[in-house]
């Protein structure tokens, strides 16, 4: 079976642990602990090839790294042999965004430009918004821009309430697989 190797990156708090729990265990626990270092989970998904129209199953090795800024410089480690990169804020979190922009020019810069990482760009906790719009604190386009500028795929998510989190990593695994 084809393996990819995933790395969530994103300041802590923003719903990383969160979303792969969603996609791999379809469980979300609003008391989850902080990620210490980083926890591997995997997770196979179908998808079609796109030139025999086949089934064909994926795994993804998924490594989720803690956020907080003692952990950072373990980061490296983790996305350096990387197929994919999902680089998460949260919506509601002003801040969170400038964290993630780092993110992702710091796997620009350390992945060169001849890499072929793909690396989407993941806004966090919807429901938040969906529930009270006063609460986002980043707008769609902000995000959507700086995605389209560098290449990123983009989207908006719930962890929570499950909305859009299976499409990001099928997405992923459909770009990965037909690269192939
Ligand atoms: P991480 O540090 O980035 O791994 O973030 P966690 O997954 O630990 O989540 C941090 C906090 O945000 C926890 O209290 C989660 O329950 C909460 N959270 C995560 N995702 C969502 C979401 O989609 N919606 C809401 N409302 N809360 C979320």
């Amino acid at each position: 079976m084809i393996q990819f190797k995933l790395v969530l990156l994103g300041d802590s708090s923003v719903g990383k642990s969160s979303i792969v729990t969603r996609f791999v265990k379809d469980q979300f626990d609003i008391n989850k602990e902080s990620t210490i270092g980083a926890a591997f989970l995997s997770q196979t998904i179908k998808l079609l090839d796109s030139e025999t129209n086949d089934e064909v199953a994926v795994k993804f090795e998924i490594w989720d790294t803690a956020g907080q800024e003692r952990y950072k410089s373990l980061a490296p480690m983790y996305y350096r042999n990387s197929n994919a990169a999902i680089v998460v804020y949260d919506i509601t979190d002003a801040n969170s965004l400038s964290k993630a922009v780092k993110w992702v020019n710091e796997l620009k810069e350390k992945l060169g430009d001849d890499n072929d990482c793909v690396i989407s760009l993941i806004g966090n906790k919807l429901d938040l918004i969906n529930e009270d719009e006063t609460k986002r604190a980043i707008s769609r386009r902000e995000g959507e821009e700086f995605a389209i500028e560098n290449g990123l795929y983009f989207h908006e998510v719930s962890a929570k309430e499950n909305i859009g989190i299976k499409d990001i990593f099928q997405e992923i695994g459909e770009s990965l697989y037909n690269q192939h």
